[in-house]
């Protein structure tokens, strides 16, 4: 128990993971209708929905708060801008390189091309906001709605307006502020409460996740997951290392290494969104991003930057073009990459988006929007790992951006200790 207490939080939750991932797939394995109901749907969703349901209520108070004071601290609407600019090319950028990689694969590896599947299932497609909409919902009719909604872009355009009049209101904006400041404080202190439950609920999360699922994928969906998985491993390991490495010039194992608690997260609860409070904590008290960056680029990057979702995308579109013996051009592969980088504009990062986008863009491409069916058995697994992608590329990206504005600490990144949380320090 000592031993336990003595690790760091991360540690913790790395091994809660770990503890889950076993006991899941021998629950799985060995579970019958008591344990399935009462254990499994019963106590471990309880808990993993109330942890997941806690990091979520922070998500909102904590963007607004914190993208003030981001705002604020700028002092300048130019900064803004320009940030706002470098943040939407990058996250552009990095997701079209994504999926770029996926669909090069996906080819090369032809994952679904011997099969004899055939999908009698049903996928009633949800359809994806057409851009023109997704440009005019940007601004919000009403914050408070927006707020409730917890609908990120809109509240990030609120937040930066009031912001800008907390500087121009001179000194009456200063008592405004002072108060703002005062309670990202005290939601900050909230974020480290409910972390430090993480091992608990982490642990719940995947229990229940694996005990449903298991381990066992068969006959050409092996196919389909592992070439995703390859090309969820090569963007990681290769393009944010590259970008990192040529823009910022700094270390990318210290990066990737010092984003092992957040990767835990966003596997564990599959939504960008809901990790967003400790993407931000990471990036700001690990990595050394000046909140003045951290709390624009972060949020905008959960609703708007999913690589990880891409990748799916193109090797899911390539893998139903060849389950059906349907030939996709080069035309079909730019118009694949187009759709799923601006679908991921308007779709925000919660759990099991990505096969929204994705009827999308098969309708694009006039490939059947049923062929979901084929993959959805096993997307929950899929869909944690690309979470982890999507907030690694978040936190790159906004590490790129933060160098090159001089709104980062290298000190902080390179200090092994920096924000390292003792589970028994307050
Ligand atoms: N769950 C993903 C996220 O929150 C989105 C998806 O791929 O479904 O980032």
């Amino acid at each position: 128990m000592t031993a336990w207490k003595n690790l760091s939080l991360t540690s913790q939750i790395l091994l809660a993971m770990l503890a889950g991932i076993a006991l899941g797939v021998l629950l799985n394995i060995v579970g019958n209708d008591f344990i399935q109901q009462y254990i499994v749907n019963g106590i471990f969703n309880v808990i993993g929905k109330i942890f997941i349901a806690a990091l979520k209520m922070l998500v909102v108070p904590l963007v607004f708060v914190s993208l003030l004071g981001g705002v604020t601290s700028l002092g300048d609407v130019k900064a803004m801008g320009r940030i706002g600019v470098k943040a939407l090319s990058l996250y552009l950028l990095t997701t079209a390189l994504a999926i770029s990689i996926a669909i090069g694969l996906a080819v090369s590896l032809s994952p679904g091309s011997a099969a004899g599947l055939s999908s009698n299932m049903e996928f009633a497609g949800k359809s994806a906001p057409p851009l023109s909409q997704v440009l005019i919902d940007i601004v919000p009719n009403n914050p408070i709605a927006a707020m409730a909604e917890g609908n990120m872009l809109q509240i990030i355009v609120f937040a930066l307006l009031f912001g800008t009049a907390i500087t121009l209101a001179g000194e009456r904006g200063k008592h405004v502020l002072n108060f703002f400041l005062d309670l990202n404080e005290v939601i900050m202190k909230m974020v480290l409460i409910i972390m430090k439950l993480a091992p608990i609920g982490v642990f719940c999360l995947i229990t229940k996740t694996f005990a449903i699922q298991g381990l066992a994928i068969g006959g050409d969906l092996l196919g389909y997951f592992l070439t995703l998985i390859a090309a969820l491993l090569v963007h990681a390991s290769l393009s944010y290392t590259i970008l990192l490495r040529v823009l910022t010039g700094l270390s990318p194992l210290i990066f990737l290494n010092k984003m092992r608690a957040v990767l835990v997260f966003a596997f564990s609860t599959a939504s960008s969104n809901a990790t967003i409070p400790v993407t931000l904590k990471t990036v700001e008290e690990k990595l050394g991003v000046k909140n003045s960056v951290a709390s624009f680029t972060v949020p905008l990057g959960a609703t708007i930057n999913m690589d990880g979702t891409a990748i799916m995308q193109g090797v899911a579109t390539v893998f139903i073009a060849n389950v059906y013996g349907i030939d996709l051009g080069i035309t079909d592969f730019l118009t694949v990459i187009l759709t799923a980088t601006l679908a991921s504009i308007g779709t925000a990062g919660v759990p099991g988006v990505g096969l929204i986008m994705l009827a999308l863009v098969l309708e694009q491409v006039g490939l059947p929007v049923e062929g979901i069916a084929l993959i959805i058995g096993i997307d929950r697994l899929l869909d944690m790992l690309r979470t982890a992608v999507n907030v690694t590329g978040d936190a790159a990206v906004t590490t790129i951006i933060a160098k090159s504005e001089s709104a980062f600490d290298k000190e902080v990144f390179k200090d092994p200790a920096a924000g390292v949380v003792q589970p028994a320090s307050n």
